[in-house]
């Protein structure tokens, strides 16, 4: 962890002004990476969203990033680009960033974009995708799989399979490779692709997106009258702690403007005022949080 005073310059060298913004929020065009399958049967420790109610605040009252977090999504599209171009150049039948786009009924489309298409012999396929993920997210090991990771790659699998491919080429397994920013470590992951799950978590997929169009439809045809009504329900999951919109989540509004954001140093204040201790800071995160990050301490 850098610990440092100096001004955070990465809008100065790091902004690219011809950035294609891939993510338009447009109501009626889904990314899959954005709505995933439903896993609200699990803790929320053992998977990673993607949060309905997440996705409707990024179309409706989206929140601009702050210069670190910009900083940590820039330096993962990096490495993306360069692992893509690289396994390339060693794998000159493969396809990178594969656009695909299917309608899942007449007002609603899905998107997404394979990182990896690559060309086997005897008719095989496979689909990879990478991750880049820092020293905390790495998997553990073989079996420390992040379920998540592989939805989105397997949806992407049963578009390609049922869509494009049809009977002339076969998707024979599917690779989460995971890129570590911290230590550049990089290691794989590797699943079989069965097409029957691949349409199950397609139907998933497409049953989220109706869902969510639902509700972004109702909140834009009433949108003077709105009082939160119109949100998802909350889907939990291990990093709703450092959810962009957890505190218009906690009290059911859209919007931010009547919440204020505590700064790390006015909550360590209040929760030291009111505890008489000092908050034990984990980088930028402190139980201290949890109580005191709307400027009072919460039940
Ligand atoms: S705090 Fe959690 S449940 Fe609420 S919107 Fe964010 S990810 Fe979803």
């Amino acid at each position: 962890m850098i610990r440092t005073t100096l001004e955070n310059k990465w809008d100065k060298y790091w902004k690219d002004p011809n950035t294609v913004v891939w993510h338009k929020n447009i109501i009626g065009v889904y990314h899959v990476s954005a709505i995933g399958c439903d896993h609200q049967h699990l803790e929320p420790e053992d998977h990673s969203g993607p949060c309905l109610r997440q996705t409707f605040y990024q179309y409706v009252a989206p929140v601009e990033k702050n210069l670190k977090s910009k900083g940590n999504l820039n330096q993962g599209t990096v490495m993306h680009k360069e692992a893509e171009r690289i396994y390339q150049i060693k794998r000159s039948y493969s396809i990178i960033e594969f656009p695909l786009a299917k309608s899942i009924n007449k007002d609603i489309a899905a998107t997404g974009s394979v990182d990896v298409v690559d060309f086997l012999d005897n008719n095989e396929v496979l689909v990879l995708d990478f991750k880049t993920s820092s020293e905390w997210t790495f998997p553990k090991g073989k079996n420390d799989r992040q379920i998540t990771h592989f939805d989105q790659v397997y949806i992407y699998a049963a578009l390609l399979q049922n869509f494009v491919f049809g009977n002339t080429k076969r998707i024979s397994h599917l690779k989460v490779v995971y890129l570590n920013k911290h230590d550049q470590f990089t290691g794989e992951q590797e699943m079989e692709y069965v097409n029957n799950i691949g349409l199950s978590k397609l139907l998933d997929f497409s049953n989220r997106c109706k869902k969510l169009h639902g509700h972004l439809v109702d909140y834009r045809n009433k949108i003077y009258s709105c009082n939160g009504s119109y949100l998802p329900n909350r889907e939990p999951m291990k990093w709703c702690k450092y959810c962009d919109y957890k505190n218009c989540c906690r009290e059911n509004v859209i919007g931010g403007e009547a919440l204020k954001t505590y700064t790390k140093g006015e909550v360590g204040a209040l929760y030291a005022k009111e505890t008489g201790k000092s908050p034990i800071w984990r980088g930028n995160y402190t139980k201290a949080y949890k109580d005191f990050e709307k400027g009072y301490k919460v039940e």
